[in-house]
């Protein structure tokens, strides 16, 4: 049985991800500042995860770094609202507290937006010998890696080049593989490097399943033009030091692996006593709230959202993310003071994947756009998505 909340605990945030800052702020903005907010992270940044695919950026500069990271205090400061620097470890649902390891915070609300970590599926040897983009020292980890392999390259035996292998053909590894291959290596690392073989392993997945039939024609060609070789239909068994055996026992060599194949809630969010959906996600009810625990609401990559009509799961998006923060953020302010809550709809605006530097395609209403106009509407996106996480300033198109 839930105990009853404290009336001096705040309103407690975990993760300042796209949902957490988003949901931190609109907290503050629609209660005027009456409800105190402790805002929750490990990290004292703010990453901006939707661009960690661009390896060849990060391999090129350490200047860079703030392209992808922020610092929390610059997004915070204005708002009144508290960072605590912590890792959590558990929630205790009953108790309202949280533990950090160091102390137990207590809260009147939760939001919890703790966003997901990578997922092996049991697949031995993944975890150890492939590098992975779904968090900013995966991402360095494996930019520093294509930048030695790079500047070895012209050491390797006459015809052979650099040979990196991507493992997962949904968005993340497309995008991953397609950006290795086309960034310009031979003026990140040293004039004579030999440009990398990509391939891209799908799995039994169909490649970019859940896209339109006309993007994923214009991804295939654009993939193709990158030198990007697809390998589709069968799953990865295991994974060796320098090589992947696939369910059908076809190997492939590589030098450098990356895992995107999939994702999955943190390990003390699957165990939760709460509904869970797939991989460990909260199940959220049509208030992004937890059923049964009265205050507690759930936004962003960690909850699985059935919108009620269409049976639709939203996807686990930035997109999805920025959506349902302010309609969580409103509800636990009616909540705090007793206010009916309001159902979030989610309607999905459009969708764009990068191809390889200055190229994408992007599918928004009826209308398919490819090549360096979508990239460049790639490059728009994320920049809303960076500024919709300052100060609660309006989601963005796509
Ligand atoms: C390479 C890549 C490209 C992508 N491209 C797109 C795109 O183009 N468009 C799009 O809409 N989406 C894209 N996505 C998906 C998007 O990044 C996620 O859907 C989005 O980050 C979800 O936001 P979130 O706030 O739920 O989680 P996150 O952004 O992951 O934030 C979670 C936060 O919780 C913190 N945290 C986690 N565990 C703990 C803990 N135990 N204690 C304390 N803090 C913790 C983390 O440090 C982090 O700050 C992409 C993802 C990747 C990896």
């Amino acid at each position: 049985m839930t105990d009853a909340p404290s009336p001096d605990a705040p309103a407690v945030v975990l993760g300042a991800g796209y949902a957490g800052l988003r949901v931190a702020h609109e907290i503050r903005r629609r209660s005027h500042k009456e409800i105190p907010v402790v805002l929750v992270d490990r990290s004292p940044v703010h990453v901006l995860r939707t661009q960690l695919y661009e390896i060849g950026t990060i391999a090129d500069s350490e200047r860079t770094q703030r392209k992808f990271a922020v610092p929390l205090e610059e997004l915070v400061r204005r708002d009144g609202i508290t960072l605590r620097q912590g890792t959590v470890q558990s929630i205790d649902l009953d108790a309202r507290q949280v533990d950090l390891g160091t102390e137990r915070l207590a809260y009147r609300s939760l939001a919890v937006c703790l966003g997901n970590v990578v997922a092996f599926y049991g697949v031995p040897g993944a975890d150890q010998h492939t590098f992975q983009v779904y968090r900013y020292s995966g991402a360095m980890q494996l930019a520093e890696a294509m930048r030695e392999l790079e500047a070895r390259s012209p050491e390797m035996p006459p015809g052979r080049r650099p040979r990196v292998l991507v493992i997962g053909g949904g968005s993340t590894g497309t995008e991953v593989a397609a950006e290795i291959a086309t960034a310009d290596w031979r003026r990140i690392t040293r004039r004579d490097a030999r440009p990398p073989e990509v391939i891209l392993v799908c799995g039994a997945l169909p490649f970019l399943a859940g896209f339109s039939a006309g993007l994923v024609r214009h991804a295939r060609a654009m993939l193709y033009e990158a030198g990007v070789v697809l390998h589709e239909g069968a799953n990865v068994r295991e994974v060796q030091p320098e090589k992947v055996v696939l369910d059908t026992g076809t190997e492939f060599g590589f030098d450098v692996a990356v895992w995107a194949a999939g994702i999955q809630a943190p390990e003390f969010v699957r165990a939760l006593p709460v509904p869970h959906g797939k991989g460990g996600r909260i199940k959220v009810n049509a208030f992004l709230q937890v059923d049964g625990r009265p205050g507690v609401f759930g936004v962003g990559d960690v909850v699985e959202f059935e919108d009620p009509e269409t049976h639709m799961i939203v996807p686990s998006t930035a997109q999805a993310a920025l959506a349902e923060a302010p309609v969580a953020a409103a509800n636990l302010v009616a909540d705090w003071f007793g206010r009916p809550l309001k159902p979030f709809q989610y309607r999905e605006r459009g969708v764009v994947v990068a191809l390889g530097v200055g190229r994408g395609v992007a599918k928004f209403s009826r209308v398919t756009i490819w090549g360096s106009p979508a990239r460049l509407l790639k490059t728009l996106v994320e920049k809303e998505y960076a500024t919709a996480t300052e100060h609660g300033r309006k989601p963005p198109g796509l």
